[in-house]
């Protein structure tokens, strides 16, 4: 058909790039496999797109309409409101700007879905007015989206805080979630408003018409089980989604990017360790210096994806905007001294948005230290790279828990040493970055990851389980649409 007139999906993502890297591949597969037209409507923020919503627009295919809706005004909140309360914020002022354009489209193409992620789904609504389905695009594993969806039954029976829970959560089929491993910004405090946002959320989340989920059997084989006791409620396993093209190739930075490719070229198979925390992620001034100490310890290459450090939170980088520390005229000054040159030659440190998906194709990249960001660890599978798993914010404790102990691919920091709860000091990491580089660990969890990467591909291919599984969602949408046409 005609882009013109094939049934169009309305896509609606939050302000998280780890959200909208996986809705532009969904988007993108919608499009090119799936015989849809896609308009995917990113709910800005802030004003000023960051380099990283540049970069991913400069490489969405012709056939993706990406489009920036505006931002609430900036005094809308008070300064210190919390990056889960802002996303939620913008989520829900983008409601009205998603109705004009679902409007706009319904006058001249079939509407065939409305897609949101876990943060839009009070966008449910137009979907209902306009009488097509919502269904939720969820970008984390299945493990969290089972905790979401239980979540209303789990707070009704709890008495107390999450965190005093001596029993770990079961959800079927899943590793136990003990009460450190649970998403603390979230679950830290029940009488919070942030808590209170994410509870209502989980509500509305069981009134969507079925849910995509961004993982794959072979990973987590109870996908989609008991759906968190929703009854009825379909699920599919679309993933593993990971967006292939070079997103990460920033404006004008395609220089420093063939340097970089020309570097991990000359760098033994398998050598070299590459670190990198996410789009948010960033550390203390401490524990910054003590990661350059530990990596300078190794004698081994590295690439660093560093983020200048925050002192107050794990998530400063959240909007891409920089943790604050260092300054313009030295922008790697937040290192310390002498570590730059006494690295030269050894190591990179890349600062802001690094080519994480080129890096870690690289046959030269032996291990990912990583906050286990869910794309980052897909990605990471994807690559067959073994990982170093240092969780930072949301559920990257579940992750890292999951890809440890389920999966076999990652393996743990030890973030409770001696130097105080959450310090990672240089002995543990030069330990842990051994034990994924070198010996029969080693050998075990890159069997493994390199067994999970086929799998993923497999899964993809076009009667793969996850391809299946769009296609099958898909042709629902498709028959709603043309039976109302009738
Ligand atoms: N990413 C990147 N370059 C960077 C940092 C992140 O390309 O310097 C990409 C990364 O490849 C992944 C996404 O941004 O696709 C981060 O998503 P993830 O779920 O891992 O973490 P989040 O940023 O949501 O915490």
């Amino acid at each position: 058909l005609p882009a013109s007139a094939r049934p169009h999906v309305v896509l609606l993502c939050s302000p998280c790039m780890g959200h909208l890297i996986p809705f532009a591949e969904l988007a993108r597969r919608l499009v090119a496999d799936h015989g849809l037209a896609a308009t995917l409507l990113f709910a800005a923020a802030t004003d000023a797109p960051s380099e990283q919503y540049a970069a991913l627009a400069a490489s969405v295919p012709d056939g993706v309409d990406l489009v920036a809706l505006p931002a609430p005004p900036a005094d809308a909140l008070p300064p210190s409101t919390p990056v889960r309360e802002r996303v939620v914020h913008a989520a829900l002022s983008a409601v009205p700007h998603v109705r004009d354009t679902a409007r706009s489209l319904v006058s001249t193409a079939p509407l065939a879905a409305l897609v949101v992620d876990m943060a839009s789904v009070p966008a449910r609504d137009v979907a209902a007015e306009l009488g097509v389905p919502c269904y939720m695009f969820f970008t984390s594993p299945w493990m969290l989206l089972s905790l979401f969806l239980h979540l209303p039954e789990l707070d009704a029976g709890l008495v107390g805080e999450y965190r005093d829970a001596t029993d770990p959560i079961r959800l079927p089929g899943c590793v136990p979630i003990h009460a450190r491993e649970l998403p603390g910004s979230l679950l830290a405090d029940r009488s919070s408003e942030t808590y209170a946002g994410f509870l209502s959320l989980a509500k509305e989340a069981a009134r969507v018409d079925g849910i995509l989920v961004n993982t794959f059997r072979e990973v987590e084989p109870a996908v989609g089980e008991g759906a968190g006791g929703v009854k009825g409620m379909p699920v599919y396993a679309v993933g593993p989604l990971v967006w292939a093209r070079p997103v990460a190739v920033g404006v004008n930075r395609e220089p420093e990017h063939a340097r970089l490719i020309t570097w991990l070229d000359q760098q033994a198979r398998g050598s070299v360790v590459f670190l990198s925390f996410g789009s948010g992620g960033t550390l203390t001034w401490r524990q910054t210096t003590e990661l350059a100490l530990a990596l300078e310890a190794t004698g081994r290459p590295f690439i660093w994806a560093a983020k200048r450090p925050h002192e107050d939170t794990a998530d400063g980088a959240f909007f891409g905007t920089d943790g604050g520390g260092g300054n313009d005229n030295d922008p790697l000054g937040f290192l310390p001294g002498g570590f730059v040159e006494r690295t030269a030659g050894v190591g990179l440190v890349l600062l802001s948005w690094a080519p994480q998906t080129s890096i870690l194709a690289h046959a030269a990249v032996g291990c990912f230290v990583t906050h286990c960001g869910w794309n980052s660890s897909l990605e990471s599978i994807l690559n067959g790279v073994p990982m170093v798993a240092w969780p930072l914010y949301a559920e990257q404790k579940m992750n890292a828990a999951m890809l440890e102990v389920h999966a076999g691919v990652a393996t743990r920091v030890n973030t409770a040493g001696p130097a105080g709860e959450g310090f990672v000091c240089k002995e543990e990491m030069v330990n842990v970055i051994q034990r994924v580089m070198e010996g029969d660990e080693a050998t075990m969890m890159r069997r493994r990851v390199g067994e999970l990467r086929d799998r993923a591909t497999r899964a993809l291919t076009m009667d793969g389980s996850s391809n299946l599984a769009l296609a099958k969602v898909t042709d629902v949408w498709k028959s709603s649409t043309s039976s109302d046409k009738k």
